[in-house]
């Protein structure tokens, strides 16, 4: 189990005792901690360190702020009452206050490392159960899985998130040099997606939406030739009718400049990560098997048995022969033909349904029609095949 880190309730603390002070109350430093984990919705602050609870600074930008009922208020009143030794009511003058200090400090449960960390499995629903206020409709995803209103994802690691994410990834991005930033500070509004947590209910159908907790970088440049940074934030949703449940359908895309980040008042990308983008670890997209993962960290030996180059050689072959789609049986005959190994059909068949996009494929029927290709008959609308973005 991971060490509790308090660092976080610190500055809070402070500003919690300044302002009661500034109401007549004297708050211990001990006493603040107590508070401040009321307002989280723990009973006792040595619950919050029983539990190795992960915190993190999760800023509610000014303009997405909904006006939403504080919860815990009646908890964190009787907390205060016995903390303090006051009455019902001078306790209920000091709660708004004690809201209004944790929000603007963005101090939260960090319940993306609750699901995707192995390491707070088994405290993981004491948590949620006590950031979870039974008075109201759950708004975040990992609240509704507590009560059993969703499951939990079941693929949570890096690897598995990477994985998950490859599909979308490398028809767009595969080219590309990126960075992975892995928890990244919601200090910038384009990184929230990252962190998204949020569920709700619509005419009975539920809507969630979870951040995979870490963001692609891609350093740019826009046509001036200026640099910019392209912020890519995957999020994953449940889908009732989808096999696995939750799935990765959605990469938030964001661009951002120094200059515009100054310009509204927010840090610069670097300087809130601390280093140079180019110091984080890199994501590949391997051109075999067209998985994604981090390099060189997770190190990637491929022994995949399916082959993207093989495939974008056969699609090749068969359009240089006037062919404009092919069944699996043809692909795989071309790739052989091309002097590629054999793939076991079976497998082919459920790559390039995967992997469809990237590969310039689109199903129709029985047959792979390939996309992007050159139609002599339409030079107007001329195409290049650049073949597999990768
Ligand atoms: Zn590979």
């Amino acid at each position: 189990m991971s060490d509790f880190d308090a660092g976080l309730f610190k500055p809070i603390c402070t500003a919690l005792i300044e302002a009661f002070a500034s109401e007549g109350h004297h708050l211990g430093r001990s006493n603040a901690h107590e508070v401040l984990a009321a307002a989280l919705g723990f009973w006792t602050y040595s619950l919050v360190r029983q539990h190795a609870t992960p915190l993190a600074t999760r800023l509610v930008h000014r303009y997405e702020r909904r006006e939403e009922l504080p919860r815990h208020w009646a908890h964190l009143t009787k907390r205060i009452e016995v903390i303090l030794g006051v009455s019902t009511w001078a306790a209920q003058a000091l709660v708004p206050i004690v809201h209004r200090i944790v929000l603007d400090s963005g101090l939260a449960v960090d319940t993306h490392s609750l699901i995707f960390e192995s390491e707070h499995l088994s405290t993981r629903d004491s948590i949620l159960k006590a950031i979870d206020d039974v008075d109201f409709a759950p708004t975040k995803a990992t609240v509704a899985m507590r009560r059993g209103l969703l499951p939990y994802p079941t693929r949570t690691s890096l690897e598995e998130r990477l994985h998950d994410v490859a599909p979308q990834y490398a028809r767009e991005f595969g080219k590309r040099t990126a960075y992975l930033w892995l928890k990244p500070s919601t200090q910038i509004r384009a990184l929230t997606p990252a962190v998204e947590d949020s569920y709700s209910v619509l005419n009975n159908t539920a809507r969630t939406s979870l951040g995979l907790n870490f963001t692609i970088v891609i350093p740019d440049k826009d046509f001036r030739g200026k640099p910019h940074f392209t912020l890519l934030s995957p999020t994953m949703s449940f889908d009732e009718a989808h096999p696995d449940g939750w799935r990765v359908n959605l990469i938030m895309k964001f661009v951002v400049t120094d200059a515009q980040q100054q310009a509204s008042g927010e840090p610069k990308l670097e300087d809130l990560i601390g280093k140079s983008v180019a110091d984080l670890p890199e994501v590949k997209v391997c051109p075999r098997c067209l998985t994604l993962h981090m390099h060189p960290e997770l190190g990637h030996h491929c022994t995949a048995s399916v082959n993207a180059i093989g495939i974008t050689n056969a699609i090749e072959r068969l359009r240089a022969s006037g062919a404009t789609g092919a069944t699996t049986d043809q692909l795989s005959a071309a790739m052989v033909a091309a002097g590629h190994v054999e793939t076991d059909l079976a497998t082919l068949e459920q790559f390039l349904g995967r992997h469809a996009r990237a590969l310039r494929l689109r199903r129709y029927g029985g047959v792979w029609v390939f996309t992007k290709t050159q139609a002599p008959s339409d030079s107007l609308f001329e195409q290049r095949f650049e073949g597999l973005n990768i």
